[in-house]
């Protein structure tokens, strides 16, 4: 895929863009690590008033780039300018509390003195998808920037003046240079930057197999990785919750960036004594949403960010639907230019099939019943990932074994699964490892080193 914004919403191709030739990304590569030899020296108060100003940009421009999120992968243009804000909220919260997460931490043993001291460890390689494009790289670039590290973005190639305009934020903040530098390459070159010895750690953001590329190629050169891959996330509703509230956040939470969330709720697993109520509400709702332009100001729904996308979410409608499933709403592409997929819901999806075991990355509801709570937390874990789970029971015996037995990076109890910078994200078995976000964060990409003197 070349590296081009083209309009999800129309389909034309607006702009695009040649990626870096070999020697202009070997110049990058060298000015980020002669840049990290002094940027690790800087007081953390000076990044702070840096990081805190790249969040006063954000605020001022939340409209522009609002409406250049919008245009490039095609998400509602007010959840694309709440993003925004979203982004300077964890530009804030780092620049608020790095210095804290940061201190040396003492520990008393047989030394004179012992203690903790977190240091940088250099230049890290972020590649990052395009469903969040300001969320995703500002929860790593604030914890890193403030941990003293520095950073190179490969955002994804339909991204790339979302990518070039958060270097320039940064830069305009104050960072150095060479601190963030956007990479225009595509996905072929990242195993070479990887290997390069001036790069010190990676995270990726993205699809399982992005992530297991980008981790065997680390993993052949000892270097640290995060990975926050996909997910299914289940989201039960048990007999005690608030139904309606269940399933207001339920639409909510499957149609997050139009269905193309990680943490998006994928699979909907309802007790059977409130299944019919649960799935008419949801049916209802579902059929009220309003799909369309996702510049207007009442869109509900967009296109799909690109026409891949589109192909890969019918094609697993119509698998499942091959293979049993109802269609109780929707069920496939809208007669319109752009990359719109009707709000579906799949009922009755058999066990075993793919749809029940693979991530579905669109405006597509799972609904399964189940008779309790045992088979509610079975139905739950069976899946490859481990991302996010959102339950509802007003239960206490129930609520504690949901927190306890859920096989997720976090659960969420009468509320959908949301990033907070101040709570660690991240997920478990096929969803990835390792944390962004709150004091774990930032400790993922700084050597831990342990001072002990007699
Ligand atoms: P993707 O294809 O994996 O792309 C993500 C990034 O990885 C892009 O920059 C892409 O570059 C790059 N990439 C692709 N293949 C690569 C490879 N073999 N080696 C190195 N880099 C590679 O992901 P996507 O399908 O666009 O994004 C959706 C996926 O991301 C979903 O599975 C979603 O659940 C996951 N996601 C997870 C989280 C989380 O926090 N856990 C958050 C958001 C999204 P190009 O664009 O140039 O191909």
């Amino acid at each position: 895929m070349g590296i081009a914004t083209t309009n999800p919403a129309t389909g034309e191709t607006l702009k695009t863009f040649d990626a870096l030739s070999d020697q202009d990304l070997e110049i990058k590569l060298d000015r980020a690590q002669q840049t990290f030899l002094e940027y690790r020296h800087i007081p953390i108060a000076q990044k702070a008033i840096w990081l805190t100003c790249a969040a006063e940009i954000l605020e001022q421009e939340r409209d522009r780039l609002g409406k250049l999120m919008t245009l490039e992968m095609g998400k509602p243009l007010k959840a694309a300018i709440a993003e925004v804000e979203k982004s300077a909220s964890v530009c804030r919260f780092y620049a608020d509390n790095a210095a804290d997460f940061l201190a040396d931490v003492p520990i008393m043993t047989d030394a004179t003195q012992s203690f903790v001291r977190y240091q940088p460890l250099g230049v890290i390689l972020a590649v990052m998808p395009w469903n969040f494009p300001f969320w995703q790289v500002f929860r790593f670039a604030a914890p890193a920037l403030m941990a003293g590290n520095v950073g190179l973005l490969k955002h994804a190639s339909n991204v790339p003046q979302s990518a070039l305009a958060i270097e320039e934020i940064l830069h305009r903040s104050g960072f150095p240079m060479g601190a963030f530098q956007t990479l225009l390459i595509g996905a072929d070159k990242v195993a070479g930057i990887v290997a390069d010895d001036r790069i010190k750690a990676a995270t990726l953001t993205g699809s399982e197999p992005a992530g297991i590329s980008l981790a065997t190629i680390a993993g052949q050169h000892l270097k640290k990785v995060v990975l926050e891959l996909g997910g299914s996330d289940p989201f039960i509703v048990m007999p005690s919750a608030d139904l309606e509230a269940a399933v207001s956040t339920a639409v909510t939470a499957r149609m997050i960036n139009s269905g193309q969330s990680c943490i998006a709720a994928k699979r909907f697993i309802v007790a059977e004594t409130i299944a019919d109520e649960f799935t008419q509400r949801l049916v209802q709702k579902y059929s009220a949403l309003k799909v369309g332009d996702p510049m207007l100001p009442d869109t509900e729904i967009g296109p799909l960010a690109t026409p891949n996308i589109l192909k890969d979410i019918d094609q697993q409608v119509q698998e499942a639907v091959k293979q049993g499933a109802k269609v109780l709403i929707g069920g496939q592409p809208i007669d319109r230019p752009g990359n719109f997929y009707a709000p579906t819901i799949l009922s009755e999806i058999a066990i075993g099939s793919p749809a029940e075991s693979e991530e579905i990355f669109g405006p597509v509801a799972l609904l399964f019943r189940v008779p309790d709570l045992d088979a509610a937390i079975h139905r739950a874990n069976d899946s490859p990932f481990g991302l996010g789970a959102s339950a509802w029971t007003t239960d206490p015996t129930e609520r504690d074994r949901l927190v306890n037995e859920i096989e997720a990076g976090s659960v969420f109890i009468n509320s959908m699964v949301k990033s907070d910078p101040r709570l660690p994200f991240g997920g478990i078995k096929r969803s990835g490892y390792g944390r962004e976000l709150g004091r774990e964060g930032i400790h993922e990409f700084v050597n831990i080193k342990t001072v002990w003197q007699k």
